[in-house]
């Protein structure tokens, strides 16, 4: 299959993704969305628990649409500092503990404090333990500083994310927080080709940037809450399982194969009507997609559905993205911007569709 190398901007997504944002201090990438939000909608909220909420106006006020992607990521919380200088750390958010090993991490203290993940030498290990999973208690973060020097940058309850600069590689890119800062990014390239292009949304728009979904989905919930949408689209990244070893059914998605649009994840059964007019929206404007069955994992999209009144019309477009949860994770800049495209297709023209049961 030819891959189509899509105008992806790199940059743009680069800073996106180096942003620190674990769940419940996302004011750096919040900082960086609103600033990009700049020019695109013409309202910028951000509400109470720290979602930023942007309203483009529709060409009718009669029906609200509301898209959510997630700007937290999955982060550590300093919960002691030893006198030797290491930090042990509870985690924000489900992390694989077998891809910590001897990674970098970034400290978020009064300074950023760089750190590395460390472990026991597998020299000293019993040979019972050799074979044993790592658990996310085995390791420390070794700060290269003594406890004294430490102390007066750090203290307990500091965030900590993960440091995994974005490269390019193949079609690909590949860096710390594409879950879900390719939606973050898909989110806002979509606002910049509705203005670019001069087309308005078929109702009003509402492109929230949550808070706390990695914990939840906590952000989602109380944004919802607040529009009390018509239609949801979440905007979330995805399993793609497409490697060696993996059998057919166990792939999710594929990279390369166009955005995926969600039939359900843990949390939420998708609509019928929104998959059938995602499907027909992509057919219609020739964007490559795929259908995307998550058995484990949830998305903003059940607080899209259900935190409305008789509930909302709900789906989602998500991103394939390989080696999810773990310390890099990989995307296609083609499905980047299939996203992009299906996402702007379907707010314009959610208006055009026979939405009865
Ligand atoms: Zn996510």
């Amino acid at each position: 299959m030819v891959r189509v190398e899509m105008k992806i901007d790199v940059k743009l997504l680069s800073r996106i993704c180096e942003a620190p944002g674990a769940p419940g201090s996302e004011k750096s990438i919040r900082d960086l969305v609103v600033a990009e939000l700049k020019g695109l909608a013409d309202k910028v909220e951000i509400d109470n628990m720290g979602n930023v909420i942007a309203l483009k106006k529709g060409r009718s006020s009669a029906k609200k649409t509301m898209a959510a992607a997630h700007m937290d990521e999955i982060g550590f919380i300093v919960t002691h500092i030893t006198d030797e200088g290491f930090v042990r750390f509870n985690p924000v958010g489900g992390f694989d503990p077998k891809t910590l090993t001897s990674q970098r991490v970034i400290i978020h203290g009064r300074k950023d404090v760089p750190g590395v993940m460390g472990s026991k030498p597998i020299h000293i290990m019993q040979p019972d333990e050799r074979n044993k999973a790592m658990k996310l208690t085995d390791y420390f973060i070794d700060t290269g500083m003594s406890g004294d020097s430490l102390r007066k940058l750090v203290k307990v309850g500091d965030f900590i994310t993960r440091h995994s600069p974005l490269m390019e590689f193949g079609n690909c890119v590949n860096a710390k927080s594409l879950d879900n800062r390719a939606s973050v990014y898909v989110l806002l390239e979509c606002l910049r080709v509705l203005k670019k292009s001069r087309r308005k949304p078929a109702y009003d728009f509402h492109a929230a940037f949550t808070v706390q979904e990695e914990v939840g989905l906590r952000g989602a919930n109380a944004a919802t809450l607040g529009i009390q949408p018509d239609f949801g689209i979440g905007l979330d990244t995805t399993i793609a399982y497409d490697v060696p070893g993996s059998s057919p059914q166990e792939r999710c998605t594929r990279l390369g194969h166009g955005a995926a649009i969600k039939l359900m994840d843990s949390s939420v059964i998708c609509d019928y009507r929104m998959i059938d007019f995602m499907k027909a929206t992509a057919k219609k404007a020739g964007i490559k997609w795929q259908p995307e069955i998550l058995s484990a994992g949830g998305t903003d999209t059940a607080s899209l559905q259900r935190m409305v009144g008789g509930g909302s019309i709900s789906g989602a477009i998500s991103v394939p993205t390989r080696h999810i949860h773990q310390t890099i994770e990989t995307c296609d800049k083609s499905d980047l911007g299939a996203c992009v495209d299906l996402l702007a297709a379907c707010v314009c023209g959610i208006d055009k569709h026979d939405w009865k049961h």
